[in-house]
């Protein structure tokens, strides 16, 4: 029997070592923060719920050929992934404005853009993960020109799939977040999670309130209310989308 070895604490997982030393256990947790951790807090089941969210969106981006660091789900709220050597950026696609598109740009919250929008944040606490420009991320040496280009098309595969994913659940994807890793042979896998932590979901069945039709993470940012209601909807939309296409 082995002993697991904690080798990260994020602000919503738990790495840990595991016997073999191409695999981590990921475990979820409940607790929330926003605003660069300023607020915290703690969304109940939020840990299995995202588990689950991000286990089915991993396996759904596989079969349709996108490489993820999912490997399987051995309890609720565990994920096995493949051990990787995460670059330190953010990659956010944004399909409609919302968040800090429309703090720093003017643009009208909803604002449905001509093209999906793939941007690269310096994944730093301490600066607050700041956008970056391609001068900047280069002179910093965050990933090469080729990784740089190899993850806007990744970003923009995983978000046509996602999106069209997200169609059947009847859930408009607004935005989302994700970070990528290097493997031994230097191939890029998508890491981290993708769930309603991650992304901004609006439910196109409450078209009528902007703030009723929120899925996601700004319930907690803006002290919404139903929070954990609001994951739960998202998975069990996800699984009936699932069940529903076998
Ligand atoms: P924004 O830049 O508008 O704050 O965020 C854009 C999208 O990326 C949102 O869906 C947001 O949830 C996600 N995102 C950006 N940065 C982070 C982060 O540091 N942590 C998490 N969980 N999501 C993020």
């Amino acid at each position: 029997m082995s002993v697991k070895t904690r080798v990260y604490e994020g602000k919503a997982k738990i790495l840990y070592t595991t016997d073999d030393p191409q695999i981590l256990l990921a475990e979820f947790k409940d607790d929330a923060t926003a605003f660069n951790a300023q607020k915290r807090g703690s969304i109940e089941k939020k840990g299995i719920i995202n588990c689950s969210i991000s286990s089915k969106l991993f396996q759904q981006l596989e079969t349709h050929g996108i490489r993820t660091h999912y490997i399987d789900t051995p309890a609720p709220d565990q994920m096995r992934v493949k051990a990787l050597k995460i670059l330190p950026l953010e990659v956010v696609v944004r399909n409609i404005a919302a968040g800090s598109l429309c703090q720093q740009t003017g643009l009208a919250l909803g604002t449905v853009l001509k093209k999906p929008l793939v941007e690269f944040y310096y994944k730093n606490d301490q600066l607050g993960d700041p956008l970056l420009t391609s001068d900047r991320l280069f002179l910093l040496e965050l990933a090469t020109p080729e990784q740089v280009d190899t993850i806007a098309h990744l970003a923009l595969q995983i978000n046509k799939s996602l999106c069209e994913f997200f169609g059947r659940c009847d859930i408009t994807l607004v935005d989302f977040k994700l970070e990528f890793g290097l493997d031994a042979q230097q191939q890029l896998l998508l890491a981290d999670e993708i769930s309603p932590d991650t992304s901004r979901l609006w439910d196109n069945s409450k078209e009528t309130d902007p703030n009723l039709r929120v899925l996601d993470k700004d319930r907690f940012r803006r002290d919404l209310g139903n929070v954990e209601n609001a994951y739960q909807e998202v998975l069990q939309r996800v699984l009936k989308a699932i069940e529903s296409s076998k």
